[in-house]
């Protein structure tokens, strides 16, 4: 890692600036480098950095340590979760574009990590395939998630109705028992979760019929997901609380719902620009053209092939791509033109390509008789001259 610059000079504040002042001078900068707004490649970095800076300096006893022994103060003591802990980005950044939601997929790499409360449902992950048309507009769709939900009947706490869970009565509710050992080194005391509540502290005797006590259920879910326009293959969104419920009334996991766009028959894609290929007759190239290409929203667009156009050339219609992810503008289409050979004459047509020849000067006698001759390598050779030149 190289070496890292000071907090205050990344947030362009004084020493002695106080937390307003730190505030403000964090959101201005988060909002510029946040890499749901930004194109700037280094936005990610940018925007940790920044974070980072903020987490530290709006806490007074990490800002007294950092204040006290620079960044090994810091990096010595705090973990980077450490760091983050406490500060709510979320509602620090509410209000602008992306929120603050996918922040913690910077930092943490998908949530995973983020360290919880003990009972917290497990996350999801739903596999949503899409057509191309569809990543282009945006979708709005509703999912079918299986998922552990609360149970209803008796709200997660796994007993039921009409009755409670009684306090464990070998813990005294504590969900710990300790045992204290004599050892050669004097008494030592243990603990672990109680045998009896497993931890719980709680006992249910009157389990609930529908759940069995666990208080939760499998149930199938219908969610409704809003896809942004412009969303690409391996992008996912994340759907807080619509996880599977806790164990024992916990708070739930997230969803992350992974988009799949489908390949499509007649576009290639590369972020914002998709690529079409356009088969043509030599007839149409050689004498230029009016080629109609389909676009993404069902509509022909116009572009005029000169005369003469070779095999490979590309054409570019400007802003008939994919919209960019967050409203950053729109791609470009690409059209390469592919010539297409004639592999059926007619006898007629075959006639006039021969004539065709003689006008070229590649006369009757190498066409028809010499092209035997040559056979299928004499042909290929002739045709790498013609690509040479
Ligand atoms: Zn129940
Ligand atoms: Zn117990």
């Amino acid at each position: 890692m190289p070496d890292k610059r000071d907090y205050y000079e990344i947030l362009g504040v004084s020493k002695d600036a106080d937390e307003k002042v730190i505030k403000s001078a964090f959101r201005k900068l988060a909002m510029k480098y946040h890499p749901d707004r930004s194109d700037d490649p280094k936005a990610e970095d940018k925007f940790k950095e920044v974070s980072e800076a903020y987490a530290v300096l709006s806490d007074s006893d990490k800002r007294r340590q950092y204040d006290q022994f620079g960044h090994a103060g810091i990096d010595g003591r705090y973990s980077q979760e450490d760091i983050f802990r406490g500060v709510d980005f979320e509602d620090l950044l509410r209000g602008f574009g992306g929120g603050g939601e996918s922040i913690f997929d910077i930092f943490f790499g998908g949530g995973g990590r983020r360290q919880r409360g003990p009972g917290r449902g497990r996350d999801l992950q739903y596999e949503l395939k899409i057509s191309l048309e569809d990543a282009s507009t945006g979708l709005e769709t509703t999912i079918k998630v299986p998922r552990m939900e609360k149970c209803p009947t008796c709200k997660g706490s796994g007993a039921k109705p009409g009755t409670r869970p009684k306090t464990c009565t070998m813990c005294n509710g504590t969900g710990q028992a300790t045992r204290i050992q004599n050892t050669p080194f004097g008494q030592m005391m243990t603990s672990s979760a109680c045998s009896q509540c497993g931890g719980r502290g709680q006992m249910i005797t009157d389990p609930c019929t529908e759940c069995r006590g666990t208080g939760r259920v499998r149930q199938m879910r219908k969610i409704n997901v809003k896809v942004p326009k412009g969303v690409d293959s391996g992008q996912h969104l994340r759907l807080r609380g619509e996880g599977e419920a806790g164990p024992d009334g916990g708070a739930p996991g997230d969803l992350y719902v992974f988009v799949n766009v489908k390949p499509h028959p007649q576009f290639k894609r590369s972020d914002g620009d998709l690529f079409h290929e356009a088969p043509l007759s030599i007839t149409r190239v050689a004498l230029g053209t009016d080629l109609d290409v389909p676009t993404l929203n069902g509509k022909k667009a116009r572009i005029k092939i000169p005369a003469g156009t070779q095999t490979g050339s590309v054409f570019r219609l400007r802003g008939k791509g994919m919209p960019r992810l967050h409203g950053y503008g729109t791609g470009d289409l690409h059209v390469r033109v592919a010539v297409k050979t004639p592999t059926k004459l007619t006898s007629r047509q075959k006639q006039l390509m021969e004539e065709l020849a003689i006008e070229f000067g590649e006369g009757k006698e190498k066409v028809s008789d010499g092209q035997k001759d040559k056979g299928f390598f004499g042909k290929i050779v002739d045709e790498v001259k013609d690509a040479v030149q």
